[in-house]
């Protein structure tokens, strides 16, 4: 997905810094639920914002409307709005929203197990032109060595961790500028954390956006450089991700015994100046 100059300034113009902003977003399903109340956020251009938040916190949700899938779920915005720069997304179709450069890997990975990895990709390569297709192509088996290895075998006999691989170079395939990577850990052994994660920074260090929605809070805080919690619908605490790390509140709520692996030296005050507290 080429991206022209005039294009990148377009979506800089309004909130400089930012790629996609999310305003005081309200999501009802049906006429009982109500899953998110005012949430504000913005993913930093080309960094990684993650969002933390127990089950049931609304992350899904999140995800769904940014990548247009919250219809199919039966739910809808009632309130606010999901702008990628000063495009305004939450009313288009999920196959927009990828034609405007927002992929996403759902959790649980939905790859097409009975197709090959490489038919697997190119499906992911079809809104792309040939050109960019090779370029894509180029650049998901420099990040996945395995999957040009194992191009022409059936994506099922992968394991859990190549087949979470092959579903976010699936997404690269059409050179997004912002990934939504919902849960990529989940259900994987600690060193396939480990190498997603480090894919998940180079991917950011290539210069792609990348929302990664987690319940595994150390992976995502160590990840990311910027961290929103979720609490029932609503932004609890927002700022860097070294300073959430330090919060007392994440550390007991979400990093359990792990706090201690990844909270560097607290400075006096720290929290005060970096974390922002919405709602109760
Ligand atoms: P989990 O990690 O368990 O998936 P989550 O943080 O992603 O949780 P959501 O799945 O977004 O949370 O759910 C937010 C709220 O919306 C919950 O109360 C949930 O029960 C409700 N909800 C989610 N999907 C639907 C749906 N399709 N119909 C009705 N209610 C739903």
């Amino acid at each position: 997905m080429a991206d022209t100059e005039s294009d990148t300034r377009r979506r800089r113009r309004r909130w400089p810094g930012t790629v996609l902003n999310v305003r005081d977003l309200q999501v009802r399903y049906g006429r009982s639920v109500a899953a998110l109340h005012g949430v504000d956020l913005a993913v930093p251009d080309r960094g990684v914002l993650a969002v933390l938040g127990s089950n049931g916190a609304g992350k899904s949700t999140l995800l769904r409307t940014i990548s247009g899938t919250l219809k199919l779920h039966r739910g809808v915005v009632t309130r606010g709005d999901v702008r990628l720069g000063d495009a305004r997304i939450d009313r288009l179709d999920p196959a927009s929203i990828v034609r405007l450069g927002v992929v996403g890997v759902p959790e649980g990975r939905q790859i097409f197990t009975r197709m090959s990895v490489d038919d697997n990709l190119r499906a992911g390569g079809i809104t792309a032109s040939a050109e960019q297709r090779v370029k894509a192509r180029k650049r998901v088996h420099e990040l996945f060595p395995v999957l040009a290895e194992r191009a022409r075998q059936r994506a099922g006999l992968l394991s859990g961790g190549e087949q979470q691989m092959l579903a976010i170079g699936r997404a690269l395939m059409s050179a997004p500028h912002v990934l939504l990577l919902d849960e990529p850990s989940l259900g994987l052994a600690p060193k396939v954390v480990e190498q997603i994660s480090g894919i998940v920074r180079e991917i950011h260090a290539q210069g792609t956006a990348v929302v990664l929605v987690e319940q595994n809070a150390v992976m995502a805080l160590n990840v990311a450089d910027h961290a929103v919690v979720l609490e029932v619908g609503r932004i609890a605490l927002a700022g860097r991700s070294d300073e959430l790390s330090r919060s007392e509140e994440v550390r007991h709520l979400y990093l359990g015994g792990h706090a201690g692996t990844q909270a560097t030296q607290e400075e006096p005050g720290a929290r005060k100046h970096f974390l922002s507290r919405w709602g109760g």
